[in-house]
């Protein structure tokens, strides 16, 4: 049996996707040759691409709304400096929850000037900060939806005039949200939607052509949406094996249907971590993240036995990163309820041994 994988990315991905992916490997379509040695100018690769493409919009409930997708390369620290230089003309306001916010910022103070509307540095970002005012003279709005590292979500999103820009890498396709009120969403494959190697763009078109400066053809959105996603050599297999994940969680019922396995995972986990006076959790209650759960032990002379404990019950990567320590419970789309009752039940276990 496979081990119970709450690793935080690249991470679980459904086991019908991974036998698919293995088989396209050797034979896809039936045609006698791999997936990974057909041009990506083929029909059937073409084809690949147009149905990640649109199944991306039909999960999101984004059809006819003026969206188009994009898989590229590079990964979302790519995107980091992509959204600066395509969309930032002279000031972005961005809001600061964690690392990967604070990787954004960076890039971004490259190309204009950049307004940190509020932070929750001050509690290693264990919070998500609120009541917080955003200027009105800005391009566009950055946030992060789900902070990975420290098991913070977004539950609400602001209000704002301008183009608002979320990175989704850790939660997209977890949840419900309106995705029309955003105008860019971006995603790296690897934490809930496939394999690494392939980032996930999804833009309203008006946003863009806004700047005065020139941009590099390969970092420039709009020459990558006029070839359909094509304007080169497309990362093939992380983006075939990211259709497959998609329609999977399709034929499951979509996001309606997995946000409540989703929940359910969060509740039976949160709800052990909260009853047993061995552990903690590391971040706000309310705003605790459904996809990664941190955690610490109350008293850390049980570490040793603790994690012999859940490495014998099989479980894989649940170590904390090293900003916050302790533990992090990833509960990404593809990972199985009972994988987290396998980690309650050590928990429970190691109540009753200490
Ligand atoms: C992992 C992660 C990233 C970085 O993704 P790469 O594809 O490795 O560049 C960015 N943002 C969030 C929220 C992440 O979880």
């Amino acid at each position: 049996m496979k081990q119970h994988n709450f690793s935080a990315g690249p991470c679980i991905l459904p086991e019908d996707v991974l036998k698919k992916a293995s088989e396209a490997v050797i034979d896809f379509n039936n045609d006698d040759l791999s997936l990974l040695e057909i041009s990506h100018r083929s029909k059937p690769f073409v084809a690949v691409m147009e149905n990640a493409r649109s199944l991306v919009l039909e999960l999101l409930d984004l059809e006819n709304k003026g969206y188009k997708t994009l898989f590229l390369h590079g990964g979302a620290s790519t995107q980091f400096l992509n959204i600066a230089y395509n969309i930032l003309n002279k000031k972005a306001a961005y809001l600061n929850t964690g690392t990967w916010s604070v990787k954004a910022i960076k890039e971004a103070k490259l190309f204009g000037e950049v307004v940190e509307v509020a932070s929750s540095k001050d509690k290693n970002f264990s919070y998500i900060p609120k009541g917080y005012e955003i200027p009105s003279d800005i391009d566009f709005f950055h946030c992060t939806s789900n902070n990975t590292i420290f098991g913070t979500q977004m539950k609400s999103f602001p209000e704002v005039e301008a183009p608002l820009i979320c990175d989704m890498s850790s939660d997209i396709f977890s949840r419900r949200l309106d995705f029309s009120k955003f105008d860019l969403i971006y995603a790296g494959a690897q934490k809930n939607m496939g394999p690494a190697g392939v980032t996930l763009v999804v833009i309203k078109e008006d946003i863009l052509g806004k700047v005065e400066r020139q941009i590099p053809s390969m970092l420039n959105y709009q020459v990558h949406l006029s070839k359909d996603s094509m304007f080169n050599t497309p990362p093939v297999f992380p983006t075939y094996v990211s259709m497959l994940t998609l329609e999977w969680l399709k034929d499951l019922g979509g996001i309606d249907f997995i946000e409540k396995v989703n929940a359910k995972k969060a509740d039976l986990l949160y709800t052990e971590i909260d009853r047993n006076p061995l552990f903690k959790g590391f971040s706000a209650k309310e705003d605790r993240s459904i996809m990664n759960a941190t955690f610490n032990l109350v008293d850390e002379n049980l570490k040793d036995t603790f994690d012999k404990m859940w490495k014998l019950a099989r479980i894989n990567g649940l170590n904390g990163h090293r900003s916050v320590g302790g533990y992090r419970a990833s509960m990404y789309n593809a990972l199985p309820l009972h994988s987290v009752q396998a980690l309650v039940d050590v928990m429970k276990e190691l109540e009753r041994k200490a």
